[in-house]
């Protein structure tokens, strides 16, 4: 029967229909299971994606097959992120009032380019800009541009200090471009995270260019050490080391920094976070003399992917080095999004970094925050106790990093625990050698929790020993 109507129609349909209901009742379904069920996909899982191997179909699909089918094998295939023992990379849950909000303004589908395609969006955009700022208390003229994360936000930081330090010089960067231009000084810490070299090198900076500068066994970068800086310079500093958690000694440094006219950037993808915690803010302490920060919502914050933004003490430097115009763009008297990001359509992702802030409070933040730091100290004391592995870092943040005797059994014991799937932890290399990250930025993740997630670490390093011991007879 559906053959016969056009296309059309049958979208007609389809908002009627039961469609959306069946959506919502997989997702609630999964949701009801995801706090408990294997972190990563069974094999069988993997195996289900074949499911969607087919060349484009030449007809149209029923609505609801299409729901079904990712359902069926969509949902199976899935990683546990939003549970409680995902210690992967630096990936947050999602607070389940920030998952509703989204569950809601999807069906507003709004672009958050202009004022006047989204008056939502845009008071949204300056109400949590405003919260933001005074959150972690940076200089009342800075603003907020919305982005899909901290990738795109270095860049920002970089395109705003590298217009910046130019014009300054006479020089426009949007009209005469690089070729020519006075040079620019980048100087970084060794440990600065790949989104920064990527930034350095599609600014048009060129990775080979960075002065770096020597980070000590925390992978701070060592103060002592920053040659001296000037007006064409632009220092990147660290809040929140992707392996060790560690902050850079912002105190010593950015004030300085400043004082010699260079720009300061602060990737605090997660570890910006800090600042919002009473016990844990002397971490950030000095932050407020940088020109330009980095923060991601989806890691510490638990937003929905993707979100992160840039801030910017220098209004002028970010939109003008992301500016655009054509005739048909209309700007509103209040904020126009799209001035503050390289993108001009994007979806309002606001809406749920907005519902995080505000169903939180500074309290409910601070709480959550802190509560990382105590279930990464509960892990590494809990690890310490077990022969056979070691703490690497201090543990300041949410970040632990272990290795085991060698890095053969290191690498061997993330495997094993991964397929396990209790937990999900993954590998990174530290000073030279292999080691197992962890990682707490889920809101969910209780005591309980961890001491399963101890034991599968225990477990493993035990079947791997034995595994080893067997393979020598
Ligand atoms: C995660 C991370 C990034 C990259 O952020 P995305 O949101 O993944 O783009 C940059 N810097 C640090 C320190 C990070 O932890």
């Amino acid at each position: 029967m559906t053959k016969n109507k056009s296309i059309q129609d049958r979208m007609f349909s389809d908002v009627e229909s039961d469609l959306f209901k069946k959506a919502q009742a997989s997702g609630l379904e999964y949701l009801s299971k995801v706090f408990d069920r294997n972190v990563f996909p069974e094999n069988q899982a993997l195996e289900g994606l074949e499911k969607f191997i087919e060349e484009m179909p030449t007809q149209s699909e029923e609505a609801g097959k299409v729901i079904d089918l990712l359902h069926q094998f969509g949902s199976p295939a899935t990683v546990a992120t939003m549970g409680g023992r995902y210690f992967g990379f630096v990936t947050g849950s999602v607070l389940p009032v920030s998952l509703a909000a989204k569950n809601l303004s999807i069906f507003w589908d709004q672009v958050s380019a202009m004022q006047v395609m989204s008056p939502i969006s845009a008071k949204l955009e300056t109400i949590v800009e405003k919260w933001l700022v005074d959150l972690f208390h940076l200089p009342s003229n800075t603003v907020v541009g919305f982005v899909s994360g901290s990738s795109m936000a270095n860049f920002c930081g970089l395109a705003a200090a590298r217009y910046r330090i130019l014009k300054n010089q006479n020089w426009d960067i949007t009209e005469k471009g690089l070729f020519d231009a006075p040079r620019i000084r980048v100087v970084a810490g060794r440990h600065a995270h790949s989104t920064i070299l990527k930034s350095v090198s599609l600014s048009g900076i060129g990775k080979s260019n960075i002065e770096w500068v020597d980070a000590d066994d925390q992978g701070r970068i060592i103060p002592e050490l920053i040659p001296a800086l000037s007006a064409n310079t632009i220092l990147i500093l660290q809040a929140g080391n992707v392996n060790s958690g560690s902050f850079d000694d912002f105190k010593s440094i950015c004030q300085k920094a400043k004082d010699q006219g260079a720009w300061v950037h602060i990737d605090g993808a997660f570890g910006l976070w800090a600042q919002a915690s009473k016990k844990l803010k002397h971490l950030t302490d000095g932050i407020e003399f940088a020109n330009s920060w980095t923060v991601d919502a989806h890691k510490t914050l638990n937003t929905p992917y993707d979100s992160g933004v840039i801030l910017c003490a220098d209004k002028e430097a970010l939109v003008s080095s992301l500016h655009m115009t054509g005739g048909y763009i209309i700007t509103g008297n209040e904020r126009d999004g799209m001035l503050y990001t390289p993108e001009m359509s994007r979806r309002a992702r606001v809406i749920e970094f907005w519902a995080a802030l505000k169903y939180m409070g500074k309290s409910g933040l601070d709480e959550m925050i802190y509560r990382f730091h105590e279930r990464a100290i509960q892990f590494s004391e809990g690890l310490k106790k077990i022969e056979g592995f070691r703490i690497l870092n201090e543990v300041v943040f949410n970040q632990v990093l272990v290795a085991c005797e060698t890095e053969d059994i290191t690498t061997q014991t993330i495997s094993k625990i991964q397929e396990l799937r209790t937990c999900w932890v993954g590998g990174s290399t530290w000073q030279g050698k292999k080691v197992i990250r962890i990682s707490v930025c889920s809101w969910a993740t209780t005591e309980t929790d961890v001491n399963l997630s101890i034991k599968s670490f225990e477990k493993a390093l035990k079947m791997v020993l034995q595994k080893n011991e067997d393979h020598k007879f």
